[in-house]
């Protein structure tokens, strides 16, 4: 029984663990301006169309290829809307933090290629 629970735990822990790698250099977030805004994922393509719009942004440029999130860096405002609730996505536990973090990243400067150093 002890066992199966371990086993578990590492089923159930696996996933949650694993943090999106992203360079040091981008997780500095002191000093930086942010209104970020969680809601309903169903509401991200269209809000984030009109984030982009409104700063005068092509929205192809804002939102990403999963469309959890998107940001865009207006006036010394980050601004960023996001998902409200975590989910599951192909096995990977995507938390609401991990997608604020990412797009923090990238107004901190992380360019939108996602390089890895
Ligand atoms: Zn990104």
């Amino acid at each position: 029984m002890r066992y199966v629970i371990a086993l578990l735990a590492v089923f159930l822990a696996g996933p949650v663990l694993a943090e999106e790698q992203i360079p040091a250099r981008y997780l500095n977030f002191d000093g930086l301006k942010a209104d970020s805004r969680p809601m309903d994922i169903s509401k991200i393509k269209l809000e984030c169309t009109r984030l982009a719009k409104k700063h005068g942004v092509d929205p192809r440029t804002v939102l990403g290829k999963y469309q959890w999130g998107c940001n865009v860096m207006a006036n010394g405002v980050c601004h960023i809307r996001y998902h409200d609730k975590p989910f599951w996505d192909n096995g990977q536990f995507i938390t609401v933090w991990s997608t604020l973090r990412h797009e923090l990243a990238h107004c901190a400067g992380w360019p939108a290629d996602h390089p890895l150093d």
